[in-house]
């Protein structure tokens, strides 16, 4: 099956410990990264800089934009936009996971999390950067 992520979700997966909005939001991304975590399996991903698979389970999603606060459909498109930027990554294009997580473990380290996720309530918790940093071990050992 083809998943829709959006940009910073690529990053999200690799820290994810089971927080977020709502039960139907956890189960949804929990679902997510145990696709993506699973080294058995490859899929195709469509990366977007819009409402993707797991924003379809949350609580905050609005008709057209995030409504979780006044600011933060700009502030998850901007955490998108960086993260494909980072990625070197297009709106809209369909990539296979694994050169996803080659990407992600190649380009990606913990500390960069600071200016990618730059206002993510998450970032704090610590769980996203020790992710990003066991992804680099397993994947460029
Ligand atoms: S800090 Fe936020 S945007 Fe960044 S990986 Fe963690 S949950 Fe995702």
């Amino acid at each position: 099956m083809k998943r829709v992520l959006r940009g910073h979700h690529l990053l999200c997966t690799h820290g994810f410990k089971g927080m977020g909005y709502s039960p139907d939001f956890v189960n949804v991304m929990t679902e997510i990264v145990g696709e993506i975590r699973n080294d058995e399996r490859d899929l195709p991903i469509q990366v977007v800089h819009a409402f993707d698979d797991a924003c379809q389970a949350c609580p905050h999603k609005g008709k057209t934009v995030c409504e979780k606060s006044e600011n933060s459909n700009d502030h998850v498109l901007s955490l998108d936009s960086r993260v494909l930027r980072h990625l070197e990554l297009k709106h809209g294009e369909t990539y296979m996971k694994s050169d996803l997580i080659i990407r992600t473990a190649n380009k990606v380290k913990p500390e960069d999390l600071d200016h990618l996720c730059k206002g993510c309530s998450w970032l704090e918790y610590g769980v996203c950067k020790e992710g990003i940093g066991k992804l680099r071990e397993k994947v460029l050992a």
